[in-house]
């Protein structure tokens, strides 16, 4: 199979490879995010100017962005150009109180993998309680100044600070009704971070319906996190978000099982060395693991990195344009280093017998499509803490579970 030209790392012939190489498999026009570039040379950037001093209590500003004191990392976090014990690893030495906030959230990340690896689809749906919203509902009304203005973060940048992320998710699901299902796959089309780990995980615990305890957004918190906002707003004095929303018709549903305890958790969580069978020839990449570290990448400098455009996949999800040129851009990073193949197709067509050299990945597609693609070399997934077998039903749990 014949694979794509390589682009060159530059804005705009990425933009224009993605338009002409990926035709149909995005929504919008192809811009990019005037916020991040993608690649591995910006993560180490990123990575190496970001101090965590006053992390702790700057984390949940919102608004004027020169506020905001949350490190921006996450684009880079979800597609493991930073690995979270690298991300664990920069900050030490930093304030104290800082230091523990920040890796506290990289646990969050970590316990979001953990659950989405132990029960998969299932995610999608409540994991505690379930909460019928209005499909086809858009639960963002774009007169309120607040709502408006997380929005447009989320389309133009890609990225919206977790505070904003939770007045959306709210304001979507619980004042206003729509389904939270729906309004995860719109966060999911924009997110340069979007992750069907850590967003699930985000709209369960803003709905109520992964704790039993939805998140209220009201005025107050506009005020305090985005203090002189609501003065722009044209319902400043009509705000329909004056008072705490009522709570949610959530129904109570069976939990999960595989909350309390995993049951194959070898499984969940793949090899603890690298398996192999044969001799690779190439190393196969996805979206979930494209950094330098990606210890498959690590283990075979010599051999060629295959990523596959996924079109049936892509097709189907119709991400936004920006979500493509980060990948595109990453892509033709790696290619200054090593050499890249990039294709368009399906997974398991491309690589139909070639042998590879591939990640675990703990996710439900790559679980299927490994399946066929058959790696003769499968290497450990790095996570930040190896899954155990017990509780992920709440962070707290989890955590304790861990310390076991
Ligand atoms: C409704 C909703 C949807 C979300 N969707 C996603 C998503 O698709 N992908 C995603 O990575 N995060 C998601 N989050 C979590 C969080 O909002 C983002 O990780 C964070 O805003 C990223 O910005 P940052 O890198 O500046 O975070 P920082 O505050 O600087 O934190 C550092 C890192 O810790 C991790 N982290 C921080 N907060 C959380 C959290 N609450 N849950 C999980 N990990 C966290 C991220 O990897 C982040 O990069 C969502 C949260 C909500 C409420």
């Amino acid at each position: 199979m014949t694979p794509l030209p390589i682009p060159q790392l530059d804005r705009e012939a990425v933009r224009e490879w993605v338009a002409v190489h990926l035709d149909g498999l995005c929504s919008g026009t192809a811009t990019g995010s005037p916020a991040f570039v993608g690649g591995q040379t910006a993560a180490n950037r990123a990575l190496a100017e970001y101090d965590v001093a006053g992390y702790a209590s700057t984390r949940n500003e919102v608004w004027p962005d020169s506020r905001q004191g949350a490190s921006r990392l996450s684009p880079y976090i979800r597609h493991n150009l930073i690995p979270l014990p690298e991300a664990w690893k920069a900050v030490a030495g930093g304030p104290a109180r800082d230091v523990a906030k920040f890796r506290d959230e990289l646990l969050w990340q970590e316990y979001a993998r953990h659950l989405y690896a132990r029960l998969g689809i299932a995610t999608r749906t409540g994991l505690r309680a379930s909460l019928l919203g209005v499909s086809g509902k858009d639960g963002w009304p774009r007169e309120m100044k607040c709502v408006d203005l997380a929005v447009g973060e989320l389309e133009n940048d890609g990225w919206v600070v977790n505070q904003a992320r939770m007045w959306l998710a709210s304001h979507w699901a619980v004042r206003e009704g729509a389904d939270w299902r729906e309004g995860e796959d719109r966060f999911f089309r924009h997110l340069l971070d979007g992750s069907r780990a850590a967003n699930r995980l985000g709209w369960q615990w803003t709905a109520g319906t992964g704790n039993g305890r939805p998140y209220g957004f009201s005025r107050k918190q506009v005020e305090r996190r985005a203090p002189g906002l609501c003065r722009s707003c044209p319902l400043q004095q009509a705000c329909p978000i004056g008072d705490w929303p009522d709570d949610p018709n959530l129904e109570a549903s069976v939990a999960n099982p595989s909350l309390q305890t995993d049951p194959d958790v070898s499984r969940t969580a793949g090899p603890v060395g690298a398996e192999t069978t044969g001799t690779p020839e190439a190393v196969w990449l996805t979206a979930e693991s494209l950094g330098d570290r990606d210890p498959a990448l690590e283990a075979h400098p010599d051999l060629p990195a295959v990523f596959v455009f996924d079109e049936p996949l892509l097709h189907r999800l119709q991400l936004d344009g920006k979500r493509l040129v980060f990948l595109t851009e990453t892509l033709a990073d790696l290619a200054t280093r090593r050499a890249v193949e990039i294709h368009r197709g399906r997974p398991e067509d491309v690589l139909a017998d070639r042998p590879v050299a591939a990640t675990f990945t703990p996710v439900p597609g790559w679980r299927r499509k490994s399946r066929t693609i058959n790696p003769v070399v499968i290497h450990p997934w790095l996570w930040l803490r190896r899954p155990a077998s017990g509780s992920v039903a709440s962070f707290s749990a989890w955590r304790k579970s861990l310390d076991r």
